[in-house]
């Protein structure tokens, strides 16, 4: 979003294509699943508290059911577009089935920048953008979750409108929910930690001890908060975060070479992942440009933050030292950059499983709705580190056996799953 040439959907097409070729499949089964099975635009009027009436564009894209309902979360950004919107639920589609879950693909959005809304207005929207859809998604149809800028009180708000709507109780619709409200223990940290258990795998393969690594991260909230707290557990240190800041409408990069300490950082951080840069500098950080997370003389790159963060301009940045990129963020590398890291001999592990923690641990709530009987948090992240182990392992044994990049590997796994559903429907 940060480069407005940059098209998510054609990258997510691009990629597709690739894979189509190396897997021979037929047309038929290229034209379904090259394009989006179903997309919604609607408008959400909104009465904002100044009494004015202001029309907001929301979007849901289903792209494949086959293996199971939609899964993806819904957006709030100024930037928002539709191709964005339908590449994060084609990439969603592929998640899913890398981490052999039985959902399918979606994604929606709202095109609003929620730091100038009220929660009064932010309420609305949620329930706005229900009122839209409600009859097109739903517990057996299509599950949304947070995604950039939603947490879990927006998803509580489009919960209560949806059982309005419909007239019962349906934790299943949505997941991220507050927990004691049918969300589940561990989801908040489940994206994070899933980007680090994949991680761990990796050393372990490469025999680094992860106490004698140090990692630089884009991004500052949910993803990257809860990647860097799992990977300090583990001994890694983070020496350099970079956020966005609102006011100057640019993203800066703040480097403490003796380490990021995470609960400091988080008291002069905003409910968006903004770090306040005048308080970061009165307790010895560091504060550079935006892209500076990218130079730091570091074994791991997290980006975590958006799509298109390391493009053909930046990529050059990357330190010599750099062994390992997980992307915590959702297609977070043009296709050119990734070439570039590919010949360097960079470990990728991309983000169809890097970050599927999150909907891994969606899909275990929707398991504890549909039962009615909630586990405790320990139950939850060790059922999410077995899913994400096994996920890894299989990629990466297949990455060896073919000689595949990583993320071929896994686009290999996830497209011969959907494709193979689509065809045992009868739909190819
Ligand atoms: P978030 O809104 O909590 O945090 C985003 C962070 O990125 C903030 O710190 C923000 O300041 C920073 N940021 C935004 N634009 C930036 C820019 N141009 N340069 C530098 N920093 C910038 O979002 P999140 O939930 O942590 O999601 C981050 C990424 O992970 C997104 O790509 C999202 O699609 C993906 N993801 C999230 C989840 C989840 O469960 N939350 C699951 C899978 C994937």
């Amino acid at each position: 979003m940060s480069n407005p040439s940059f098209n998510a959907f054609d990258m997510a097409q691009s990629q597709f294509d690739n894979i189509a070729e190396m897997l021979d499949l037929d047309q038929a089964t290229r034209d379904l699943l090259r394009t989006p099975m179903r997309e919604y635009h609607f408008n959400i009027p909104i009465r904002m508290d100044d009494g004015n009436m202001k029309i907001f564009r929301g979007f849901r894209v289903q792209h494949n059911d086959a293996r199971g309902p939609g899964k993806g979360g819904v957006r709030f950004h100024p930037m928002e577009t539709i191709d964005t919107v339908r590449a994060l639920s084609m990439w969603m589609t592929w998640k899913t089935a890398a981490v052999d879950i039985p959902l399918g693909g979606s994604k929606g959005g709202i095109i609003c920048d929620p730091h100038n809304l009220s929660l009064n207005e932010q309420e609305q929207l949620c329930r706005g953008w229900v009122r839209q859809i409600a009859r097109n998604v739903g517990p057996v149809m299509d599950i949304p979750a947070p995604d950039v800028m939603t947490n879990a009180q927006h998803m509580l708000w489009m919960l209560d409108e949806f059982e309005v709507i419909h007239g019962g109780r349906y934790p299943g619709f949505i997941t991220g929910k507050p927990v004691g409200v049918g969300g589940s223990l561990g989801r908040k940290e489940a994206t994070g930690y899933g980007v680090i258990i994949t991680l761990r795998e990796m050393l372990k393969e490469l025999e680094i001890r992860p106490m004698d690594t140090t990692a630089s991260i884009q991004g500052f909230g949910n993803v990257a908060q809860h990647a860097i707290e799992l990977y300090h557990q583990l001994g890694g240190k983070t020496v350099c975060v970079a956020c966005w800041d609102q006011k100057d409408q640019k993203s800066y990069s703040f480097k403490r070479a003796t380490g990021v300490n995470l609960e400091e950082l988080r008291q002069i951080t905003n409910s968006f992942g903004g770090i306040d840069k005048s308080k970061a500098k009165n307790i010895g950080y560091e504060v550079l440009d935006g892209d500076d997370w990218l130079k730091q003389d570091v074994d791991i790159l997290i980006p975590a933050a958006l799509e298109n963060q390391i493009t053909m301009e930046n990529v050059g940045f990357i330190g010599g030292s750099v062994k390992i990129i997980v992307e915590g963020a959702n297609g977070p590398t043009e296709p050119g950059a990734d070439q570039i890291i590919k010949e360097r001999g960079i470990h990728m592990i991309p983000d169809l499983i890097a970050n599927a923690g999150g909907v891994t641990c969606s899909y275990f709530e929707q398991v504890q709705n549909n039962m009615n009987y909630y586990w405790p948090r320990d139950e939850v992240l060790s059922k999410l580190d077995a899913k994400m182990t096994a996920s890894y392992i299989a990629v990466s044994d297949l990455a060896r056996k073919k000689h595949l990049y990583m993320r071929d590997a896994a686009y290999v796994i996830a497209i011969g799953r959907v494709a193979q559903a689509s065809k045992d429907r009868g739909w190819i």
